[in-house]
């Protein structure tokens, strides 16, 4: 069984579209990554049960991908499926007020600064943290994205996944043990759709707290350079950029990647990485932090294609 005949059996059958050797440097927001045998961009709920059963079928690797915006793909690629949400994961509707409802519905494939934007033109309250947060909603429920004091998890009310094999499944928000950058939720299900808490507030507040997110980032983060956010993990009480930064590693170079110089816990592209050269860099740092500090830094980013 090959990607190809996946390929073969899904051509023609889907609302969406599909791609061979899709170079996944067009999806990932480091701008690295090799090709990725096959590329699904599922248009609707079919296009997804049907896709993950030929996978299945097949026997092939899959991985789904928001906007890549945490992940490093590497230079061989994937040799398997990616799965994108495609059109009708990409609406959302917001809250009836007149029946105090305060819960704002959306598709997994919707991106987070479109409901950032959103709420705040129309006086909603609770994505404020989320102000510059790349991706879709999501990956950044999946990663339970947030600051270091919010996280979105704490405002889903309930979630719709796609179990392979099962159908659509709902969790309640209270069922999952979120925690920093972790939802809880187990690998191999597909986040559909979303039920998220909001609140009516004063638009003034609203873009007050936005503006503060956005100052924050715009001082701590390399927002100009292409990079995949934070590279590790912060290990329990301490900070995994202030401990790199502390062994000099601001600006440690190898090929075209680099220790940020803005914050020494994001890696960017200086034009020409690829992902051995972030591999090297990743596996020089967390050295460095083992042999000073005795400390074994985790990643934070999702890697994808290195699994041989
Ligand atoms: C400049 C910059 C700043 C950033 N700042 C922050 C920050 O302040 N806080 C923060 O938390 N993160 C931050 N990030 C990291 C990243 O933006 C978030 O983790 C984001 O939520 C990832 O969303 P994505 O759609 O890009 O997911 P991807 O990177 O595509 O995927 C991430 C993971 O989520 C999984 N996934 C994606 N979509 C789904 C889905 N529908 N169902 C199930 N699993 C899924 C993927 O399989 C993968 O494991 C930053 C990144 C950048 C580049």
């Amino acid at each position: 069984m090959s990607s190809f005949d996946a390929y073969c059996e899904l051509q023609g059958m889907l609302e969406g579209h599909i791609f061979c050797d899709e170079p996944m440097v067009r999806h990932t927001s480091f701008r690295v990554g090799g090709p990725a045998d096959l590329f699904i961009e599922c248009a609707s709920v079919r296009d997804l049960n049907f896709s993950l059963d030929v996978i299945a079928r097949h026997q092939l690797p899959w991985a789904v991908v928001g906007k890549g915006s945490n992940l490093l793909v590497s230079d061989e690629g994937f040799r398997g499926a990616v799965l994108v949400l495609g059109a009708q994961f990409k609406s959302f509707s917001l809250p009836d007020l007149t029946c105090s409802q305060n819960k704002l519905v959306a598709g997994g494939g919707v991106q987070l600064s479109t409901l950032v934007q959103a709420a705040f033109k129309n006086g909603l309250s609770g994505f404020e943290f989320a102000v510059g947060i790349p991706g879709t909603l999501g990956g950044a429920v999946f990663m339970n994205a947030g600051s270091s004091d919010v996280w979105i998890g704490s405002i889903v009310e309930s979630l719709t996944v796609l179990r392979p094999g099962e159908g659509l499944v709902r969790y309640q928000g209270s069922e999952l043990p979120w925690g920093y950058r972790c939802s809880g939720l187990p690998a191999g299900e597909v986040i559909v759709e979303c039920v998220l808490r909001v609140t009516p507030g004063h638009v003034g507040m609203i873009r007050a707290g936005m503006e503060a997110s956005l100052t924050r980032r715009k001082k701590t983060q390399p927002l100009t350079t292409p990079n995949a956010g934070s590279i590790f993990r912060n290990p329990e009480g301490d900070s995994a950029g202030r401990i790199i930064e502390g062994l000099g590693l601001k600006g440690y170079t190898h090929g075209g990647a680099q220790v940020s110089e803005v914050h020494a816990n994001f890696i960017v592209n200086t034009g020409n990485a690829t992902a051995s050269d972030v591999v090297a860099i990743i596996m020089h740092i967390r050295r460095r932090v083992r042999e000073e500090h005795g400390i074994e830094l985790r990643p934070e980013i999702r890697f994808i294609g290195f699994e041989t």
